[in-house]
């Protein structure tokens, strides 16, 4: 007898009360998530990579769950490092710009990445002006007299409790800051115009957002006052979404803003965060090309997303092995669906082995609803390769071969990186690469053929070709187009 458990349901950890909780989104079916995108001033590492492709994971889980899910993540096109790199290279902010969102745009794509809304903070500016207008006559904001703008943050009762970074008996009341701002932790929603900058005109003079405005303006815009999951590298935690909250609430006078606040733990190298700063960096681009994107992929969401990853050689060696082997039992799972004569039942050992692989299923689940738990996912699956290589192939179970093939779809849903190794997708991929040019050639031979009025070979090779699924098109002018009908 088999037997059968239902899905998990779905928790995770929230870092606002670091508490792990029943998932449930404020819309029925429906996620909203934003996601913080980079400020392009440099080429994405493989930090930026890590961050990215685990909210990719964490969003195709909810999508194979059957949520219909919504991803916005910005751009930050203006910074005071986008105006320094300007600066030094003696070009123009918006070169560096394009620039660098050119490659963080490549990187998403290689890494199959499909963002729904990648807003910009200066396609936004008015958006960004009206909210900080509506702070300052809400009382939470205020005009500093260098014509900045500061959110008051002891109008706001909830201020450091995502990050529990806000101790007011600590607050050092040093004269320069105090001139400008009310209090320490106050932060710039608008920041007066310095020559040589970039500006836009406001009711407080020229200026340009602060950094964290940016995303509460945008997110609101595309996704609603209220939404479901905010994420971010842990670094974002104190002090940009401290006060993206901070200002939101305060603005919408609604609670909460965010439903459930996810951040990734640091991709390092011996140890150390990989950033730019530290000069440690491994350019995103450069690793795909090296390691291929499902391998990069892989190892990335070896780990859960909120732990440490320490990138090395050899880690990534491993994975490459890993792959190996879960695209090794995908072609064979595919074969065995191809080949293998259906059994009539399952008794003893097979029956034995098709309950393992049935019970791997559901610990991959179990583990995705774990807050997502890839590491714990991909060992379960691995389990099941194992159970798979060892009691079905050898007996060519076809109901065995099923329950692997159902596995590793479900398993690549969310981890892409099987790249068609699933049965057909996998021989179509490959003879794609020789069937355009072969056609090609039989047509061109064709042509040739009706050109020396040689009719009867020529029909010949068109009705054998029909008889393939190909379809010939013959336009006046004697040019011929094929066309593939291939069902699947
Ligand atoms: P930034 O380029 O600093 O604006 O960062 C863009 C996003 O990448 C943020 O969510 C960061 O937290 C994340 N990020 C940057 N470096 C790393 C790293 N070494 N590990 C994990 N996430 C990172
Ligand atoms: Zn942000």
């Amino acid at each position: 007898m088999l037997r059968w458990r239902g899905l998990p349901r779905i928790r995770v950890r929230n870092t606002l009360g670091n508490r792990l909780e029943d998932f449930e989104p404020l819309l029925p079916g429906v996620v909203r998530m934003y996601v913080c995108g980079p400020t392009v001033y440099d080429y994405m590492h493989i930090g930026h990579a890590r961050t990215y492709v685990a909210f990719d994971a964490i969003k195709r889980y909810l999508v194979l769950r059957g949520y219909n899910v919504i991803h916005v993540q910005n751009i930050t096109d203006i910074d005071d490092k986008i105006i320094n790199r300007a600066r030094e290279e003696g070009v123009d902010w918006r070169e560096i710009v394009d620039r660098y969102s050119r490659d963080y745009f490549e990187m998403l794509r290689s890494l199959g990445i499909r963002v729904h809304i990648h807003p910009r903070v200066t396609e936004h500016i008015a958006e960004i002006i009206e909210f900080i207008k509506g702070l300052i006559e809400k009382g939470h904001a205020y005009v500093a007299p260098s014509g900045s703008v500061y959110f008051d943050v002891t109008t706001y009762p909830h201020y450091g409790e995502l990050s529990g970074r806000f101790h007011p008996e600590q607050w050092r009341q040093e004269e320069d800051v105090l001139r400008e701002k009310r209090h320490p932790f106050d932060f710039a929603l608008w920041k007066a115009w310095k020559p040589g900058e970039p500006y836009w005109e406001s009711p407080w003079g020229r200026g340009r957002p602060g950094w964290h405005i940016e995303c509460s303006v945008m997110s609101s815009r595309y996704l609603g006052e209220q939404f479901d999951i905010h994420g971010g590298g842990q670094d974002l935690v104190f002090p940009h979404h401290e006060n993206e909250r901070a200002q939101s609430e305060a603005f919408f006078g609604k609670r909460p803003w965010v439903k459930y606040w996810l951040h990734t733990g640091y991709l390092t190298i011996s140890g150390e965060k990989m950033s730019k700063s530290l000069g440690n960096i491994i350019p995103a681009n450069e690793a795909i090309r090296k390691w291929g994107a499902e391998r990069l992929r892989l190892w990335l969401l070896s780990a859960h997303y909120r732990t440490q990853l320490d990138y090395s050689e050899e880690a990534l060696e491993q994975a490459g092995a890993v792959l190996e082997r879960l695209r090794g039992a995908a072609e064979e799972a595919g074969k065995l669906l191809r080949e293998a004569e259906p059994e009539p039942g399952l008794r003893g050992e097979t029956l034995a082995a098709v309950q393992g692989i049935v019970d791997s299923l559901y610990g991959f689940h179990e583990a995705m609803s774990n807050d997502f738990n890839t590491s714990k996912a991909l060992a379960a699956v691995m389990e099941a390769v194992r159970l798979f290589n060892r009691e079905v192939v050898p007996r060519e179970s076809f109901t065995g071969a099923a329950f692997m093939y159902t596995l590793l779809e479900q398993f690549d849903a969310v981890f892409n990186v099987l790249g068609g190794a699933l049965g057909p997708a996998r021989r179509a991929a490959e003879e794609a690469g020789l069937v355009e040019p072969l056609l090609q050639l039989i047509v061109d031979v064709r042509t040739e053929l009706r050109r020396r009025k040689i009719y009867d070979l020529a029909d010949e090779i068109r009705s054998r070709l029909a008889g393939l699924g190909v379809q010939l098109l013959d336009y006046p002018g004697g040019r011929t187009v094929w066309r593939l009908r291939r069902g699947g």
